[in-house]
């Protein structure tokens, strides 16, 4: 068995991941909200994670994890969209529109997702499908002593939790009120009380509770999903081991980006842990750097701001993007560049020229499973990777790039080099040399391989043969002219 070693922020440690239960492996990262397409920068947890799910399953079995990300469909953004649609003519009711805008945008997501070679999670709640648990947690807490109403809101109150409150970022209550932007409001007990459960104006979609027509609060639409499938659901089909029935409510791994530590993480594990009276909400918490292109943070003042979806128009395939992604370890800040993207082209077309029609081994190599084994070594998996290719081991080097979610037939297909046959090509050169090794005039030969460059093609000449093979920027309809 594998020993993965994980960098755990709740210990701020790399430690030895231990699941409860190995026959059923159950991590939750949390997922996007669903209110346009994804940015290059949203796409980096569900890279990173799908690392982690693919190398749990290589670890523990493909049938022994379960992982689960949500997508917040409750957000103001949404209902401005559908509410936009509403007033220039859209049919249907507000509701209808809302959840129309939240189909599309899923619909996006995966897709976009999918092109960057990320597996689907095993199950992909939405909040709008779990508002009952949501109320029922919150009814929870305040029978607890952890909530309490007012003015049709609920609140989580801080001070019921204080000395656990801020463990995972390392605040304490009373930092965190001297440096945060609290929103202050007069039903507030302690500035940092956060929303269970607000007031829905009639105009906006909204759900009855015992606190009056409304709607949840975003944090707690985690805690709830969170335990109802990894728990509660698995639970009740007695699917849960006895070493997991020894860990109520516990999870293995929670992941997200670490934007999202503070306060929505802080703030999961104070209702998990609340509702549920115990300590620890997940054993394992991981949390990904952030992304910048080309050194600066991508926002749309500067102009910087792209989504996946516009990569893949402009013709950046997933695969390129991934590799990008992976070539950074994911507690580092991530920096795209496009010269990053040529680079990674560029390896990949050799890569896949290599593996073409090759067997992958068995199984990948130890040095790439021990690379990813120590905290998600990504970039050190890939040095593993170069090696493979520069010693020729294709059966090699496709097994260990598989791993990585690299070289797969799913994303395939860009690289190809379509109809055109480069064998012709090449033999034209090989005649062009042969013809000048007794004129002892190259020009010929010179003009071709300026031409074959120009294209896209190194060309590898030996005593052996001619090589073409297709670079970065590689462009058979350059060929035509030749
Ligand atoms: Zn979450």
């Amino acid at each position: 068995m594998t020993t993965i070693k994980l960098h755990n922020t709740r210990t701020r440690t790399k430690e030895d991941f231990v699941p409860i239960d190995p026959d059923n492996v159950r991590m939750y990262v949390c997922g996007p909200t669903v209110y346009d397409r994804a940015h290059l920068g949203n796409a980096r947890p569900v890279v990173v994670f799908d690392v982690l799910y693919r190398l749990l399953r290589y670890a523990y079995g493909p049938d022994h994890v379960t992982y689960v990300r949500n997508f917040t469909d409750v957000d103001d953004k949404i209902n401005a969209t559908a509410l936009a649609r509403k007033r220039a003519g859209a049919e249907g009711s507000l509701e209808q529109l809302v959840q129309e805008r939240s189909n599309e945008t899923i619909g996006w997501y995966l897709h976009d997702m999918g092109a960057l070679g990320a597996m689907e999670p095993n199950a992909m709640p939405r909040a709008t499908e779990y508002i009952a648990q949501m109320i029922a947690m919150i009814e929870d807490l305040i029978a607890k002593g952890h909530a309490y109403a007012a003015v049709g809101h609920v609140l989580f109150a801080v001070d019921s939790w204080k000395n656990h409150y801020g463990a995972l970022s390392g605040r304490s209550v009373d930092d965190m009120i001297a440096g945060a932007r609290v929103e202050v409001a007069p039903y507030k007990k302690n500035p940092m009380d956060f929303v269970l459960w607000k007031p829905s104006t009639d105009e906006l979609p909204g759900w009855d509770s015992p606190w009056g027509r409304g709607r949840p609060g975003w944090h707690i639409e985690c805690s709830a999903m969170a335990d109802d499938l990894l728990w509660k659901q698995p639970l009740a089909v007695g699917a849960l081991s006895e070493q997991a029935l020894q860990h109520p409510h516990v999870i293995d791994i929670h992941g997200g980006g670490n934007d999202l530590m503070f306060p929505h993480h802080e703030n999961e594990i104070a209702q998990s842990c609340c509702a549920n009276e115990q300590d620890v909400f997940a054993n394992y918490w991981l949390h990904n750097e952030m992304l910048q292109v080309e050194g600066k943070k991508m926002s749309k003042s500067l102009g910087n701001f792209f989504t996946v979806h516009d990569l893949l128009e402009q013709g950046v395939p997933g695969e390129i993007i991934r590799f990008v992604f992976l070539q950074t370890h994911y507690r580092k800040p991530m920096d795209w560049t496009e010269k990053k993207a040529r680079e990674a082209e560029a390896t990949l077309r050799k890569w896949r020229a290599l593996t073409a029609d090759i067997e992958p081994a068995v199984t990948a190599a130890p040095a790439v499973v021990d690379a990813l084994a120590d905290d998600l070594n990504t970039a050190g998996a890939i040095a593993e990777l170069h090696r493979f290719a520069a010693g020729g081991d294709a059966a090699g080097l496709l097994a260990g790039a598989r791993l990585l979610g690299l070289l797969t037939d799913e994303l395939a297909g860009w690289a190809e080099t379509g109809a055109i046959d480069l064998s012709s090509y090449a033999d034209r050169l090989a005649d062009a040399r042969a013809v000048a090794m007794q004129s002892k005039d190259f020009s010929e030969v010179d003009r071709l391989k300026a031409a074959y460059v120009a294209a896209g093609l190194e060309v590898r000449m030996s005593k052996d043969g001619i090589e073409l093979v297709p670079v970065a920027g590689f462009d058979a309809a350059k060929l035509g002219c030749v």
